[in-house]
């Protein structure tokens, strides 16, 4: 059901001759397409943390006799504004990624510092979950990129992982360099997602359990944004996953050339 979208213009040539112009526009239509679709999600997704902020304040002023009221209204305005102020934060992560195709100026990024930043961030989230996070594997890979953009996709995959996982269990950053391509496989022993679900993960505002995500705070950009990450680099991510076992995601990078020459970079 593929469909073509040409916009046409016809030039009369002396009195015997039409000229028809036919252009396609379809790239720039889908394009269009997505724009007015991202637009739609996000004043749904906004509309209700700012519901949430308009009551709690509404709230707030009619306690204002109750102290211990008080502070419980101003404490959830507090959680709800952070909420509001990351999804923020992620859309325009977002929309930026998918505006550009590739990376303009990319540097020469050490792996194993994306790696141990991006665990670190996520030091105090798996310590209060009591879950393990190891990092482990080939050390020495470099790829082409952008050094913030990297850590932040591996950030959202760990935060994940320790997210849908209970406590007592362990989350693994593995990395593995070999025939030109660095694998950075971020595995958990959580919840799991059913197979049926598995293709959709990636696509923004999706969540498996939207009631799980809301508890957590999870606004269902997160992945979106690591496989905008990853396509600009020139790499991509698979998912393998099984409930109740577990998940794990893999993503896969074109290394840098080894000779530390910039030959073969993205320009
Ligand atoms: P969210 O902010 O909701 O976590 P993401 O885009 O990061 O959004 O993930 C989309 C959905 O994929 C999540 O809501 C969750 O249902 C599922 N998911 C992502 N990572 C994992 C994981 N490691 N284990 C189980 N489910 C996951």
């Amino acid at each position: 059901d593929a469909q073509i979208y040409l916009s046409v213009r016809v030039a009369r040539l002396g009195a015997r001759y039409i000229l028809l112009l036919a252009e396609d526009r379809t790239e720039s239509y889908r394009l269009d397409e997505v724009r007015r679709d991202f637009v739609a999600n996000i004043s749904h997704e906004l509309k209700t943390p700012i519901g949430a902020v308009g009551l709690l304040a509404e709230a707030l002023e009619s306690a204002s006799d109750d102290p211990v009221q008080v502070r419980r209204f101003a404490k959830r305005l507090t959680t709800e504004s952070e909420r509001l102020a990351r999804i923020t934060q992620e859309i325009i992560e977002l929309s930026r990624l998918q505006a550009a195709d590739a990376l303009h100026n990319p540097d020469l990024v050490d792996i194993d510092h994306v790696i141990a930043s991006a665990i670190d961030q996520n030091r105090v989230a798996a310590d209060a979950q009591a879950i393990q996070l190891v990092g482990g594997g080939d050390k020495g890979a470099t790829v082409y990129g952008d050094e913030s953009l990297l850590i932040t996709a591996v950030h959202n995959l760990i935060a994940n992982a320790i997210q849908y996982s209970s406590g007592n269990s362990r989350v693994g950053v593995g990395v593995t360099n070999r025939d030109g391509t660095v694998e950075i496989a971020v595995t958990d022993q959580g919840v799991g997602i059913p197979e049926d679900e598995l293709d959709r993960v990636f696509e923004r505002f999706f969540r498996v359990d939207p009631a799980r995500s809301r508890h957590t705070g999870g606004s269902g950009l997160g992945l979106s944004i690591v496989k905008h990450v990853v396509q600009n680099h020139g790499g991509d991510i698979r998912v393998w996953s099984q409930p109740g076992y577990g998940s794990t995601f893999t993503i896969r990078l074109p290394q840098a050339a080894q000779t530390g020459t910039r030959v073969g970079a993205q320009k």
